[in-house]
């Protein structure tokens, strides 16, 4: 167990002693060290009060304070983020106070019927310890922000440092390669690996993102081309800055450069965020129209992450859909998030858009993602993104490799 779980600080509200000790010895189990009991939900708003917890477990009926009651309060107080909630009642029940709390904002982790299973515990740190580190992460990512310069960026396109890897995008049913999406790299001499979150985000700033997209574009251009004459066809995915689409000469630009290269705009798809198309979007919904005149196809990104409503999504001629991570992940042992991405794909369905789950890491995700119909699947359970090299070695042999051992796993589920 790493050394963030053990720091993670755990409240179970119960009024019941030996389900709060099942829950506390359980939790005892994963070597959380520090664990702290409260018998209803006044004792836990003082607790809550006092010191802050990373997670809490709220059993639903309790005398004086009950469960619902406990879980608004810490809400609006913003008392806690993360909950898990537990109850001997019905789990519709559960489930939709689950939802309730979700909606206020809060975190839910689970919901469950007591008592809690060891696997939904373990499933639920999970989740929090991804949570937790994203969390961490993105403080580290704020504080590096502003390190780069407008010259950095223009030297790095200037000495060929910043490049694209790729990363396979497969179709559910047969595992077949649809495309690659391709990612910005950058390894600086100095400052070593840059995230293109970071870099993207700060030639954005220094508006430097438009000869940065042209640069990156022509390598992908250049490499499907060079892919093209080693025998292999498949679709690339590039990924444009929300500012692009405010620029009302960049659908001539980009479509000068595909015809440079001699390829078809249908054999690309330019990927936008979701929150491009949220808000007032008329200049980019001009362009976003222009360029699927022109030919090419049209995906909404991070789809689940923004705000974008189902009439906002109507309005963009997109062709494709990525359901963005925070959606897919963990969805198994999430029911309100499995009810959110299922009516998503059906939406996504009922306007022809091909549907793309993100970020599958397992094979729980996957079967789910099968399920639901959900067109294609990208995620580093099937491959990370790869150096343009390695993508040749990986189609030659990783690819039967994973189908192989999916059969396998897939047999041995139906016999169970
Ligand atoms: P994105 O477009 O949503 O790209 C998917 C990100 O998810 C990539 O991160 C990819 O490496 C990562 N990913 C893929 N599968 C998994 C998985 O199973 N688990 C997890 N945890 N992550 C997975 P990356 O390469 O760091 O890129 C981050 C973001 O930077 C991209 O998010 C995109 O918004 C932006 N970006 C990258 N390259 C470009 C570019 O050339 N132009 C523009 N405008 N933005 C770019
Ligand atoms: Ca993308
Ligand atoms: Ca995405």
């Amino acid at each position: 167990m790493d050394g963030l779980m053990k720091t993670l600080k755990v409240l179970v509200v119960d009024d019941s002693l030996v389900q709060r000790n099942h829950v506390i010895s359980l939790c005892q189990k994963h070597e959380l060290e520090s664990i702290h009991g409260a018998t209803d939900g006044v004792d836990a708003i003082e607790k809550l009060k006092e010191q802050q917890f990373d997670l809490v477990f709220i059993d639903l009926e309790m005398p004086k304070m009950d469960g619902v009651e406990l879980v608004r309060r810490i809400a609006a107080d913003n008392l806690a983020q993360s909950v898990i909630i537990l109850s001997s009642k019905d789990p519709s029940l559960i489930l939709s106070i689950g939802t309730m709390a979700e909606s206020d904002g809060l975190n839910v982790l689970g919901t469950f019927q007591k008592p809690i299973q060891n696997s939904d515990l373990f499933a639920s740190l999970k989740q929090l310890r991804a949570l937790k580190s994203k969390e961490s992460k993105s403080d580290k990512e704020h504080k590096i922000y502003n390190r780069l310069t407008k010259q950095n960026i223009l030297d790095g396109i200037s000495n060929e440092q910043i490049t694209l890897f790729y990363q396979p995008k497969l179709t559910t049913k047969g595992l077949l390669l649809k495309g690659v999406e391709a990612l910005a790299r950058w390894q600086h001499p100095k400052l070593g690996p840059i995230s293109p979150v970071e870099f993207i985000t700060a030639a954005e700033q220094f508006g430097v993102i438009s000869k940065l997209t042209h640069y990156l574009f022509n390598i992908a251009l250049e490499q499907k081309v060079s892919w093209q004459q080693y025998g292999v066809n498949f679709h690339l995915s590039f990924n444009l800055s929300p500012l692009s689409l405010s620029d009302k000469g960049l659908a001539e630009n980009i479509s000068a450069q595909v015809a440079h290269y001699h390829l078809s705009p249908n054999e690309i798809v330019l990927e936008i965020t979701e929150n491009a198309i949220s808000g007032e979007v008329s200049t980019a919904i001009e362009t976003l129209a222009k360029l699927r005149l022109k030919g090419f196809n049209l995906a909404i990104d991070d789809y689940g992450t923004g705000f974008a409503n189902a009439q906002q999504l109507s309005r963009v001629p997109a062709t494709e859909l990525k359901l963005d991570r925070v959606l897919v992940d963990n969805v198994t042992t999430k029911p309100q998030q499995r009810a959110i991405l299922k009516s998503t794909v059906n939406l996504a369905k009922d306007l022809n858009l091909t549907t793309v789950a993100e970020g599958i890491e397992n094979f729980d995700d996957f079967q789910l993602i099968l399920a639901l119909k959900v067109d294609l699947v990208q995620g580093y359970y099937f491959a990370k993104p790869m150096a343009s090299t390695e993508l040749i070695e990986w189609l030659k042999f990783d690819l039967a490799k994973i189908r192989k051992k999916l059969r396998e796993k897939q047999k041995l589920e139906n016999k169970q």
